[in-house]
């Protein structure tokens, strides 16, 4: 399942209550003074119909708005706004309807391809294409388990194409579409919910591919959720395999996350996320091209 918020009403609440933003900065800009300010500015707070809101100093100035003398936004330090750029292009993949390329993303954020790309890597910590590639196929796995049709679910998740969906489906979904959407008919699954310092999570996989992974608040509702999912399936509660080895790996991944202060809790999952993945290929699968589907 993924996680999704109303980005709009977010920034209004963090203006209201003048909230103290980490790393997370953006700014409004009011029409009717042709101002932009941080959220924290200490004028009024305007009405919600003068006010837009802007992920980058750039953005606010390309735009024509002037910074505020009061709050001062232009004097934010430079790396500060990397990271806001860095987390604006995640805000802005979690709310699109379709997973948008870079070069969308970074039209939307005024600045070059080249440079979003770098700036990406570099906050994050991982490339956009991967990073987009989580998010897609967490969508492309919910939409399916919703049971809608194959071919709705391909169209929902916002793939271009059902060939790049049918790419390394096996490895994607652990099995065929249709198993999944039965429930994981035929197929049998080791499945393993694992405790550590950042999240409690679920990983489920098949010998193909990795076909769950959730986050939770309790062992029984991340179990019960995968019985559900693939009730018709043969259930194995944990990996035949070097599993002190997973779990050694995945401490020093907590550890490399919780470390990562100025990311939001959100973006810190999915980053965790695709390194369990990783991890759980090479440990289990040991196949070849998983991710190869976003330009
Ligand atoms: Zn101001």
């Amino acid at each position: 399942m993924y996680e999704s918020f109303n980005l709009e009403k977010f920034r209004w609440d963090c203006l209201q209550n003048k909230t103290k933003l980490k790393g997370e900065e953006f700014f409004y800009a009011v029409k009717t003074t042709g101002i932009f300010c941080r959220i924290g500015c200490p004028a009024k707070i305007p009405r919600r119909e003068n006010i837009i809101f802007i992920a980058s100093i750039q953005q606010a100035i390309k735009a024509g708005y002037r910074p505020c003398l009061r709050c001062k936004p232009d004097h934010i330090n430079f790396t500060n706004n990397h990271l806001n750029l860095a987390l604006e292009a995640c805000r802005i993949l979690n709310v699109s309807e379709n997973v948008l390329s870079a070069k969308e993303i970074s039209d939307q954020l005024s600045i070059s391809l080249f440079h979003f790309h770098r700036i990406f890597k570099q906050e994050i910590g991982l490339t956009y294409k991967k990073y987009a590639l989580v998010i897609l196929e967490n969508r492309m796995r919910y939409n399916l388990k919703l049971g809608v049709s194959i071919t709705n679910a391909i169209y929902d998740t916002g793939y271009n194409s059902s060939n790049r969906f049918y790419e390394n489906v096996d490895l994607k979904l652990g099995m065929k579409p249709k198993e999944f959407c039965n429930y994981g008919i035929n197929t049998t699954i080791y499945f393993l919910v694992l405790k550590n310092n950042f999240r409690l999570f679920s990983l489920a996989l098949t010998a193909k591919g990795i076909c769950h992974f959730n986050f939770g608040n309790s062992e029984d509702e991340l179990t019960q959720d995968i019985f559900n999912l693939f009730k018709k399936s043969k259930l194995i509660h944990r990996i035949n395999n070097d599993i002190k080895q997973f779990e050694n790996k995945i401490t020093e991944v907590v550890a490399e996350i919780v470390g990562r202060k100025n990311l939001p809790l959100q973006v810190k999952s999915i980053l965790f996320q695709k390194k369990i993945f990783d991890i759980a290929v090479e440990l289990f699968l040991k196949q070849g091209k998983l991710y190869n589907c976003i330009e």
